[in-house]
């Protein structure tokens, strides 16, 4: 939680469940990641928190946008993106869709399939289209393997394909699962990659740009390696696999950029113990699974609960959600600890929550509202 952040909570006792968030972060690790990959464009993925004050602000600092629906890219436009800034990145898109994007300016596509490439083919004819190959997400606490990607066989023969349609060949996408730890994924994704540009050289089609995705960590409870390693990794896999050849790059972070500049702010409603056999008290906060909390399904992102006590002995907790569902328990395998004198009315604070939370908020579930947002 950064200072501005701690003061602001001070200041206004917020209503909770609330996120807190520090846009100074967000622009400091915008430049950040300028800094370790000054030769990639920063397409900032607007799934993982698209505020108005957000979006705002980084296209003010020169971000461009990697937009997964229509809606986002009309959030995009509305804060003064420029259409050639944002790039429609959801390789699965309705026709209605594309057409919308095709009519705004949108000029650079995504695709996986031959079916996808039809639809762009038709409803945003002559644009620029790169396919996204899959690669291993080892590493990565919330995979996004499976559901997406081709082979790099398929690949190649789809580009062939998009140029014969009068599309652009522009490149290649993949993404190593977010909240990848590992920098070696981002190098065994390039070697990768580079073998469907050397392939389509020989065959007379130049791909222009490679599009690493996101994936970026951001600290939650352990240490994760910082940028500065990443970039390095993919620096240096860069020039070993495309050596005189290397392409534009790309890079689409979501969780780096607004991850750690955000906190929820949440009342403890209830603790209890419920089985007289497990010494574990169940700690029941006001925002849960449906409240926002979804990347802990699974416990896969388990963020770092923070309460006033700063004192006193801790004891092993269950932690969940205010809703009537079962299925709203955040942790229970993974080992949590909170004060002893932890009770009912306790405000605790859910660190680097920034990324992959309001928007995850359901409408109203039990009457919930949901999650109220301070961009400061
Ligand atoms: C979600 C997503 C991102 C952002 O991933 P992070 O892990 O948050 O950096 C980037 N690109 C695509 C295509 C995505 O689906």
């Amino acid at each position: 939680m950064t200072p501005k952040i701690v003061r602001y909570l001070a200041d206004h006792q917020p209503a909770t469940p609330c996120l807190v968030l520090d846009l100074d972060r967000v622009a400091a690790n915008f430049a950040r990641l300028r800094t370790a990959l000054p030769d990639a464009q920063i397409y900032y993925a607007v799934k993982a928190n698209p505020a108005p004050q957000i979006l705002g602000m980084l296209n003010d600092l020169g971000s461009r946008f990697d937009a997964a629906s229509i809606e986002e890219i009309m959030m995009c436009l509305a804060q003064g993106a420029r259409p050639g800034t944002i790039s429609f990145g959801n390789t699965v898109k309705k026709a209605s869709a594309i057409a919308a994007a095709f009519a705004q300016g949108i000029d650079m596509f995504a695709f996986d399939s031959a079916e996808e490439l039809a639809k762009i083919a038709s409803h945003a004819p002559g644009c620029k289209v790169y396919c996204r190959i899959a690669v291993g997400n080892d590493g990565a606490d919330w995979p996004l393997s499976r559901k997406f990607g081709t082979t790099v066989a398929r690949a190649r023969d789809l580009l062939i394909e998009a140029h014969g349609l009068g599309l652009i060949a522009y490149g290649l996408s993949f993404h190593v699962g977010s909240q990848q730890t590992n920098v070696a994924a981002y190098q065994a994704a390039i070697a990768r990659a580079a073998m469907v540009f050397t392939d389509l050289r020989t065959q007379g089609l130049d791909l222009k740009m490679l599009n690493l995705g996101g994936g970026f960590p951001v600290r939650y409870r352990d240490d994760v390696p910082e940028i500065e390693d990443f970039a390095e990794a993919i620096t240096s896999a860069m020039n070993a696999h495309f050596g005189n050849h290397v392409p534009d790059m790309i890079l689409e972070p979501g969780r780096f950029i607004v991850g750690d500049a955000g906190i929820v702010a949440s009342e403890v409603v209830l603790v209890c113990h419920r089985d007289p056999e497990d010494e574990r008290r169940w700690v029941y906060l006001d925002i849960g699974r449906y409240g926002g909390l979804a990347e802990t399904e699974g416990e896969a992102i388990r963020y770092d609960i923070r309460t006033a006590h700063r004192s006193g002995p801790s004891g092993p907790v269950v932690i969940a959600g205010p809703s009537c569902d079962g299925v709203d328990v955040m942790y229970e395998h993974a080992p949590y600890a909170m004060p002893m004198a932890l009770k009912a009315g306790d405000i605790v604070t859910i660190e680097a929550t920034g990324a992959y939370v309001t928007t995850y908020a359901s409408q109203a579930f039990n009457g919930f509202a949901p999650l109220s947002e301070h961009y400061i």
